[in-house]
This record gives C-alpha cells, sequence and structure tokens, in this order.
C-alpha cells in the first residue's frame, strides 16, 4: 500500500481504478485456484473494465500510466508558487462581485458558457442551473454547458448530474470543442468547477497538475467563478485563474448564489 503514497492529487483516481481492476484480476486468480468459473468470468469481467476505466482516464488527463504510477507527484511544489504570477511578476488581488453585479455583465453576454465541477455537485445546484441556463437563453444569450472528463468524482459525474435536471444533451460540449471556440465566449460561468479550469496545467511545467488538459475558461471575455473561497480543488494546488484580470470571484455555495443570479434575471 506504501506504494501509492507519493502518487496525489489529479492522479488519484487513475491509482483507484487500477487497484480497482486488480481486485478483479486477484478474483479470477481466486476462480482458477478454486475451480470456480463463475469466479474467474467474473473477476476477468471487473479486471477488464477496470484497466479499460484506468486507460480512458490516463487518456482524459494527458498522462501514461507510467507516468502516474512512478513519477513522485506528490513531492513537486505544490502551490509553491504561491505569491507570484505566472510570469513571476506581483499577483492582482482577487476581485468579488456580487451576484447583482454579475448579472449586468451576464445579461449583455450574447455567448455564455457554464462549466459545471465538483462544488456544484456537493451544492446540488444542478436544478438551479438549468433555470438560469433558461433564462439567459430566453434573454437571447446563447449558453452551452462545457463538460471535462474528470470534473466531479467520477466519469460521468457532471452529465448525469445535469442528465438528471433536464439540461439537453445537446447543450452539453465536450472540452476540446469548447476550447477550440473559447475565444468568442463572452462569460465564462464555473461553477465549483477548479483543477479542471487551472491554467497552471497549461502554463506551469512545475505544477502538480501539468500535462491535464483544462477546460480554457481564461481565454473567454470574462470569467466568474462560483465558489465558497479561493481554496484549492481536489489536487490541493492554488488556482492562478482567480487573480486573472479578466475574472472575478462570486462566493458563497453555489446554489444559493445560482439562485439570486435567477432572481435578479426575473425581476428583469
Ligand atoms: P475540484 O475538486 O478541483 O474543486 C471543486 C471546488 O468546488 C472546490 O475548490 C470547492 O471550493 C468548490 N465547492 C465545494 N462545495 C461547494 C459549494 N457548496 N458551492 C460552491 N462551490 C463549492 O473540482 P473539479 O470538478 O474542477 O475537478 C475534479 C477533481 O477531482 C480533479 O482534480 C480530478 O482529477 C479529481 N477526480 C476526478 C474523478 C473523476 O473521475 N471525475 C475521480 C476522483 C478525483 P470552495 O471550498 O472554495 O467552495
Amino acid at each position: 500500500p506504501l506504494f501509492v503514497l507519493p502518487i496525489g492529487g489529479a492522479d488519484m483516481p487513475v491509482v483507484i481504478s487500477l487497484l480497482n481492476s486488480y481486485s478483479g484480476l486477484a478474483a479470477a486468480l481466486a476462480g482458477f485456484a478454486l475451480r470456480e468459473p463463475l469466479l474467474i468470468v467474473t473477476g476477468a469481467l471487473v479486471g477488464a473494465s477496470g484497466l479499460i476505466l484506468t486507460r480512458i482516464m490516463c487518456l482524459a488527463m494527458n498522462r501514461s500510466l507510467g507516468h502516474v504510477l512512478f513519477s513522485g507527484f506528490g513531492s513537486g511544489g505544490g502551490g509553491g508558487s504561491a505569491a507570484t504570477g505566472a510570469d513571476g511578476g506581483e499577483r492582482r488581488e482577487a476581485v468579488v462581485r456580487t451576484p447583482g453585479e454579475a448579472f449586468h455583465a451576464l445579461e449583455a453576454a450574447s455567448r455564455v458558457v457554464i462549466v459545471p465541477g465538483y462544488g456544484m455537485a456537493v451544492a446540488q445546484a444542478q436544478h438551479v442551473v438549468h433555470d438560469l441556463a433558461r433564462l439567459m437563453q430566453a434573454n437571447g444569450t446563447q449558453v452551452d454547458f462545457a463538460i471535462h472528463p474528470v470534473a466531479g468524482r467520477m466519469p460521468g459525474h457532471m452529465s448525469v448530474l445535469l442528465a438528471e435536471a433536464d439540461v439537453p444533451y445537446e447543450q452539453l460540449v465536450e472540452m476540446d470543442e469548447i476550447n477550440a471556440r473559447m475565444d468568442e465566449v463572452d462569460a465564462a460561468i464555473v461553477i465549483g468547477a477548479n483543477d479542471t479550469v487551472n491554467p497552471a496545467a497549461r502554463d506551469d511545467p512545475s505544477s502538480p497538475l501539468a500535462g491535464m488538459p483544462i477546460i480554457e475558461v481564461d481565454r473567454a471575455r470574462s470569467v466568474f467563478i462560483l465558489k465558497r473561497s479561493l481554496g484549492s480543488g481536489y489536487a490541493g494546488v492554488e488556482n492562478p485563474l482567480f487573480f486573472a484580470p479578466n475574472a472575478a470571484m462570486i462566493l458563497g455555495d453555489a446554489k444559493k448564489t445560482v439562485e439570486a443570479l435567477v432572481a435578479e434575471f426575473k425581476e428583469d
């Protein structure tokens, strides 16, 4: 078990999936030993599907399995470059906005991208997020949902939540597709996502997230980030996005914040 200790941050799901598949392989081997065909078959199924999932996750995070297991991930200076910006200069203070202030920007936007993450699941905000998307569409705005392959805590987590809230499937856009059009986006609304929008993954080779593809919301004209604090996400890495010149934080529980935005649109 000590073998996985140095593996940390965003690589953990890959390891969990791999260990899971080992349990299946172990069961299959036990099946051979006990001459129990059912155990062999079920063990092989669990083992094979775990390996497939491991591979999909590695692809999604742009890492090889060898890199995940042997790179001594957590030992890099996680969050070390905190006090300065990516260019080494002084970092600007994070701008904090109220929902009312954000409303004016969203009302004027013709293209909006909503980027959900783990925090949307914690806040159970998916239904009210769909309400907000409907109101913005009624206001003439084109609204897309950008889905990162490892947003949330399991593969497909965000798609499942949004489907539960009846968001039409056509409105969900994959990471690569939305990144290709990010320059045309007037406002990105990040709802409880953090690692999956962290520009350090792209810009800072020393970041523990380096190499993981992200949804590049920092390239949108403006970004609103809905979360409770300036704290880090699953990988425990600071996010320079919060201090970017085109970014503003709307602090608080995501569901309450989105409800406040919905109220602004309804009053209008
Ligand atoms: P993150 O885990 O990076 O960040 C989630 C953010 O949500 C936190 O920073 C937190 O900030 C915020 N949050 C929590 N509760 C609330 C709330 N009630 N209201 C508003 N915000 C809230 O999320 P991402 O989805 O961007 O990234 C997923 C991470 O999980 C990746 O690192 C991925 O590798 C990892 N992972 C993914 C798996 C998968 O298969 N999808 C499996 C296991 C791990 P604050 O506390 O300030 O509110």
